[in-house]
């Protein structure tokens, strides 16, 4: 079986380590694409005034802890 080396360097390793990295790096956006999905929307607590990014199933406020938060128009 031939091998392949450049300048001394088997490649073999080399390229399976750019597609292990290719992989990972896919694998990372895909997971970070499922951390935001359609129910993470702008939201806004009447009490206290915050506002952000939050699941529209959780109603408690990250800032003042009542159960108020409304999705944000
Ligand atoms: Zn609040």
């Amino acid at each position: 079986m031939p091998t392949f080396e450049i300048a001394g360097f088997d490649v073999v390793p080399v390229a399976a380590g750019v597609v292990a990295l290719l992989a990972v790096a896919w694998l990372v956006r895909a997971l970070k694409k499922e951390k935001q999905p359609d129910f993470v929307v702008p939201m806004r607590c009447p009490d206290c005034g915050w506002r952000g990014q939050r699941s529209k199933y959780n109603r408690a406020c990250p800032s003042c802890a009542r159960p108020s938060l409304k999705p944000a128009g």
